[in-house]
């Protein structure tokens, strides 16, 4: 999610190397200009890091000095592999290999198999956790959700830094894990899995790096291959590499120094599974020869985002905290970051909501907005309200674009269009290029309104209108171009794994969003027991919540707003508490360590949204209609009863319900999820409302919709027809706040 917003999709490729170089800091080109030996580049978040090593690749390629195939860049995620290949064709050197190291892992394993191991390569294990739990079986050792969930942790971490079973009590011991249960019996259901992959012929994500480690020391020759294709090597995120990873990178190497790695200490986030700083931290001793370069100069971030992500880092402590680097912001002022409480959970999905279609009514884009939780389960509650609030989302990661069965299809069309001489005739040339690419997609469900729902439909919909966006984009900035050549570029993104950003607000969990950033960054549920999260028991692993919580203030740009509910379901009781981490940071918090201003406006606990919803949840907690259960589940509190429980749907009314909603939502131009969600929709034809107040208190239901479609809904439910609502003129059209 980073250049397309300020620059176009085809910026222009630079027309020198040293053009390439332009747009550096000297530090940077410090950086880009060392194309041998040893380089490691230390700095803080937004500085440039990735941008440098970009570019220093850009430079080598375009000056002669690096062949493209010669290189293999390593990045954290499929994701950032995915942006740095794009970013990389943009400077001119398409062609350089950017991968995570599991990828280019399993490329040269896959390769290698036949020769080095022989007959097929394993299939890969789908569903470890369920493996994990039939290793406990045969040991009769019985483990629970959580305790499954843990002990596979610990298996892979046993694997990354290369533990057999029989080290594991020892080990952990030595690092001082927090263990779910026996270390002895944790060895035993680890030797009993690894048993059972051999009994059934697969291996796991941990397998791949360790194979080819087990390859690369083993068969010199496939070593050779290998090393005498790559010559260079550069990765990212350094301070996050495993020692598994580490291994390999240093069986890649060989013995030569080629290297260029790039992190921060302070954004180490993944020691739970074995990572360690250890390595960027003593890469100058490793490589008395370095290079070394420092940035400090933080490009990402406005002044405000920066004093709140200093103020942060200088209250950690631990090995990490020592290497903090201060940042200085080079960017104008921007607004102080927002501080809210909310009451409950929807509540606060409700407020972000809000919040971002004031920030898309301003003209922020939505694929310029993200919202940040600590764990993916907190997702849904956002998901539906902004589903409620009409605003599209993503949860899919960009990489994967390509692989999307609409957008393979979609290619095979076009493809199938251009051979047919659609794109070749001249007189079709250029600005056709879009109008072809809409009539085939059109005939593949692509229509200028977006659909109704947001289901599989509108997912579909919207990779098609990525497409429709690209081929405009592509024509303007090659207007004498062809359908074919349009072909050709989406060929070319598709093996650079290249996509086009999708329209809608990215909801990510804060692990996934290293290395990314957006405009306006909502960082929610920040609450003690979800940030730091409940099992973060030792110091060091509250100090690695600090950093994820400083990942996620260093990804905005502009925006930032943090929040937190004080109970989980409405009408619960108020046991929550802000993040320790605020403290001194939020206004009215103990201790005011940096000194923040709270200008009226930024920041301040904003309980207004807070306020009004409580105001109409003062019935309590939301109980099952049919059990009478308490709902946690925001899915469950939209039904009002367990999604189990039977459902006493008035089936007939769920059709008119339905109808009526297509209609509304054709009127508005707007998908159908913006006028109610099908939770909404159904919990209406299940409860049959008959009156103003049974209707609002059903969730998704707020003011504003009571206005709009208050009177058309009950004349539907009591079996008449839709009239007007009173005062329609006036609200119809209700701008977007
Ligand atoms: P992180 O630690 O979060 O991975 P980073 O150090 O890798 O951050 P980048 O993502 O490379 O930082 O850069 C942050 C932002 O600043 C990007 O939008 C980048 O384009 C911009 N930027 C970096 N250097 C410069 C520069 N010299 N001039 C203008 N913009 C820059
Ligand atoms: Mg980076």
């Amino acid at each position: 999610m980073t250049a397309p917003t300020h620059t176009s999709l085809f910026p222009a490729v630079p027309d020198s190397p040293d053009a390439v170089l332009d747009g550096l800091d000297p530090e940077q080109r410090e950086v880009a200009t060392a194309l041998h030996g040893p380089v490691c580049v230390l700095a803080g978040a937004g500085t440039g890091k990735t941008r440098a090593i970009t570019h220093r690749i850009a430079y080598g390629v375009r000056a002669g000095i690096l062949q493209p195939g010669s290189v293999l860049a390593v990045t954290f995620t499929a994701r950032a592999a995915g942006e740095m290949r794009g970013r990389l064709r943009q400077l001119g050197a398409g062609g350089v290999q950017a991968r995570t190291f599991h990828s280019a892992a399993l490329r040269q394993l896959q390769y290698f198999w036949p020769r080095a191991i022989g007959g097929e390569m394993p299939r890969l294990v789908e569903r470890k956790v369920q493996l994990v739990a039939e290793a406990g079986a045969r040991c009769r050792i019985r483990l629970d959700r959580n305790e499954l969930r843990d002990v596979t942790g610990e298996i892979e971490w046993c694997k990354v830094t290369q533990t057999v079973p029989e080290d594991y009590p020892a080990a952990a011991a030595k690092s001082g894990r927090e263990v779910p249960r026996d270390p002895a019996e944790i060895a035993k259901i680890y030797t009993a899995y690894e048993q059972l992959k051999r009994d059934r012929g697969v291996i796991d994500f941990e397998d791949v790096l360790l194979l080819t480690v087990g390859v690369l020391q083993e068969r010199p020759d496939v070593a050779d291959t290998i090393r005498s294709q790559y010559q260079h090597f550069v990765v990212d995120e350094y301070q996050d590499v495993s020692p598994l990873q580490q291994r390999l990178l240093d069986l890649w190497l060989g013995g030569r120094d080629n290297i260029c790695v790039v992190g921060d200490a302070s954004q180490t986030i993944y020691s739970f599974t074995g990572a360690t700083p250890e390595y960027l931290l003593g890469f100058r001793s490793r490589h008395p020869e370095a290079t070394v370069v420092k940035l400090v100069r933080d490009y990402r971030s406005t002044p405000q985002v920066v004093q709140l992500a200093n103020g942060l880092l200088s209250q950690a402590k631990g090995q990490a905290a020592q290497h903090r680097l201060e940042l200085i912001s080079q960017r104008e002022p921007g607004p102080e970051p927002g501080y809210t409480e909310y009451v409950d959970e929807p509540t606060e999905a409700e407020g972000t909501a809000r919040r971002i279609r004031e920030l898309i009514a301003g003209g922020v884009r939505p694929s310029e907005i993200a919202i940040l939780y600590r764990i993916n389960a907190q997702s849904e509650v956002y998901e539906q309200a902004l589903a409620d609030a009409g605003v599209p989302y993503q949860l899919r990661g960009a990489e994967r674009f390509f692989d999307r069965p609409e957008v393979r299809e979609a290619g095979l069309l076009l493809r199938g269009a251009a051979r047919a001489g659609a794109g070749t005739d001249p007189g079709m040339a250029g600005t056709d290029v879009p109008e072809h690419v809409r009539a085939v997609l059109g005939s593949r469900g692509w229509t200028v309104e977006a659909p109704a729902g947001s289901g599989a439909v509108r997912d579909r919909w919207e990779s098609l209108a990525a497409l429709v966006r690209l081929a405009d984009d592509f024509a303007l900035a090659r207007p004498e171009a062809t359908l074919s050549d349009l072909v050709a570029e989406l060929d070319e993104r598709a093996s650079a794994q290249h996509a086009p950003t999708v329209e809608g607000v990215t909801l990510a969990s804060l692990h996934a969003a290293k290395g990314l950033e957006w405009d306006a960054v909502f960082l929610v549920g920040l609450t003690e027991g979800m940030m730091p999260i409940t099992y973060a028991k030792t110091d060091e692993q509250v100090e690695e919540e600090r950093r994820l919580l400083y990942v996620g203030v260093t990804r905005a740009r502009l925006h930032l707003f943090l929040s937190w509910a004080l109970s989980r379901s409405p009408g619960g009781r108020a046991t929550r508490k802000p993040s320790r981490f605020l403290d001194g940071l939020r206004p009215g918090s103990a201790t005011r360590g940096t000194g923040n201003r709270f200008a009226a406006g930024g920041g301040g606990i904003e309980r207004g949204a807070a306020a009004a919803a409580a105001a109409k949840r003062k019935r309590g907690p939301v109980r099952c209609r049919v059990c009478g259960r308490t709902l946690s589940e925001a899915g469950e509190i939209k039904l009002m009863r367990c999604e189990d429980c039977p459902s006493d749907l008035d089936e007939g009314l769920y059709e008119r319900l339905r109808e009526w909603r297509m209609e509304q939502a054709r009127e508005l131009g707007q998908p159908a999820y913006c006028v109610f969600t099908d939770k909404t929709l159904l919990a209406i034809a299940e409860v049959r409302p008959e009156g103003a107040a049974e209707l609002s208190a059903i969730a998704g239901v707020g003011s504003r919709k009571l206005d709009k479609y208050g009177a058309e809904v009950l004349a539907l439910c009591t079996g008449g027809e839709p009239a007007a609502a009173p005062g329609d003129e006036a609200v119809a059209e209700e701008p977007e706040k």
